[in-house]
This record gives C-alpha cells, structure tokens and sequence, in this order.
C-alpha cells in the first residue's frame, strides 16, 4: 500500500529568508503531487502531548515567542507552526504515513536547545519524540538526517523503550554524536563518505539490535546527506530507494518524519526514492 503523505499549506506561510524555507518543502509537495501519492491534513497537537516531550516553561516561553536564537528565529504564531508539525508526526505514526511538515524536530531537546548547544538548529518541538512517546510502545527510532539528532537523543536516553540510532556528518553542527550512549546508538561519518560506506554503517548499525524488541520503526527522514547540500554525505537518489530497502526489511510498522534537506525538488525525488524503495516498487 503507498504510503500516505501528511501536509498542509499551513506550514509554509511562515519564515523566507532562512534556509530553513517555506520553498524546500513547497517544491518537495509539488513533486510529490505529481507521483500518485494521497496527502491528509493533519491538526495541530494537543499541549499535553508536548508536555510528555517538553517542560512548561519551553513551551510557555515558545507560546509567548520568547525563543529567539541565532539559527531558530521566534517567527510569529511559532508555537502554532509548531503545534501544527509536531501533530503532523502524530498522524503519520497513527497512519504509518510520511509528515512532510516543517519546523524540523531533531535538535529540539527537554528545554529547547539540547544540553551543551546554544542553539535549536531550527527546530522548535521535537516532532518524532512527541509521536513516539505518544504511541508509548517500544520504538526503533532511526535518525537519517545528516545532523546529529542531539535533542532526540537527550529526549531518549536511558528510556528502556527506545533505542535511538543515528548516522551523522561529524566533524559538524551540532558537535554531539561521536560515540554510543546507553540506548543511543550513534554513528558519526565523514563529509562526503558516499553511498557505500553510509550503507555499510546502516547495516552495521541495524544489526546491532534485535528487532523483535520493537513495535514500531520511527524514522527522523532528513535528506541534507544528499551530495551537496548542507549536511552532505555524498549521497544521491539511488542511495535513498537502498535506505528505504533496508527500513522494510525491518518488518514493523513505520512512520517518516521530515527533518532537514535544504535543495528543495531534490527533496521531493528523495522522499520519492525512500518511499519507493520502502514499498519496494519499481
Ligand atoms: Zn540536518
């Protein structure tokens, strides 16, 4: 069955200037439209649900925009941009679909910024740990994005239900990531290391736990990996549809949550790939 894509216009009516862009994800949408896939709206998160993942004064502070950092600007109605993709998470682990959503979620720790980083890197809530602690089951939750997942892995770490696996560009922002902590199981590469060596240390990681453990794959999809962009791995589109082989083979129930990936249609052809090589179509 093709997997679903969780979107709404909303999220891209805010910011412009960053990076972080309405654009990346208009042009990964309008891609995507073109391939058959069925898109649903999701409906912004409910405070409780943030609160399982966040602290009240974060999300006081973020609701009254006191948030400002160099690289996550406190736009206005943040909090409810916010809201809105950490509840597109949640539909897609409800459906098993794919949030193509921004604000990204991976950096964004217990009180905004991850311990030891000054910033957020342009996240607000953490979009897949609200899914996860949500679904409350025990959860893979693989983290493909070329940063590391540092809010992520500060959310998790130690939570006897979840093992939190990352491979990752260092040296690179956010600087954490460099060896396995407890439950964290993190893999850091070198720029450009290219599609064989990023699938050998997905299969390596992959094999490190046993599946039957979990109930649910939770997948961080970012896609700056991609050969050039800002986190770049050396990756290309083929490489993706092979990420997304390896994640069926998984055999559970998985969800995809957009993270980074900054060169807008390249985006969309990525998702594409991931999805196609996870449904295993031609
Ligand atoms: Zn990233």
């Amino acid at each position: 069955m093709k997997t679903k894509i969780v979107f709404s216009e909303k999220c891209l009516s805010y910011g412009g200037w960053h990076i972080e862009s309405p654009q990346r994800v208009k042009t990964a949408y309008d891609f995507l439209k073109t391939r058959s896939y069925q898109f649903v709206e999701p409906e912004a998160t409910a405070e409780e649900d943030l609160l399982r993942v966040h602290d009240s004064d974060y999300i006081w502070n973020l609701k009254k925009g006191l948030v400002e950092d160099p690289d996550t600007p406190a736009y206005e109605n943040i909090y409810e941009y916010a809201r809105l993709s950490a509840g597109g998470a949640l539909l897609a682990a409800k459906i098993n679909g794919f949030s193509l959503m921004r604000p990204p979620g991976h950096h964004a720790g217990r009180h905004g910024a991850a311990l030891g980083v000054y910033t957020r890197g342009f996240c607000y809530l953490n979009n897949v740990a609200i899914a996860v602690k949500a679904l409350d089951r025990p959860t893979l939750i693989l983290d493909i994005d070329g940063h590391h997942g540092n809010g992520t892995q500060e959310i998790f770490r130690g939570d006897e239900k979840v093992v939190y696996i990352s491979l990752h560009r260092y040296p690179h922002y956010p600087g954490t990531g460099l060896h396995h902590e407890e439950n964290c199981l993190n893999f850091p590469l070198p720029a450009d290391c290219g599609e064989q060596r990023y699938l050998e240390t997905l299969d390596q990681a992959l094999g490190m736990v046993k599946m039957d453990r979990f109930e649910v794959v939770a997948v961080s999809a970012g896609f700056d990996t991609h050969l050039g962009d800002l986190a770049s791995l050396g990756l290309t589109e083929p490489a993706f549809r092979k990420i997304g082989e390896r994640i069926a083979a998984l055999k559970k129930p998985t969800f995809f949550v957009l993270e980074g990936g900054y060169a807008g249609e390249k985006n969309g052809k990525d998702i594409d790939q991931l999805l196609r090589g996870y449904e295993g179509e031609p």
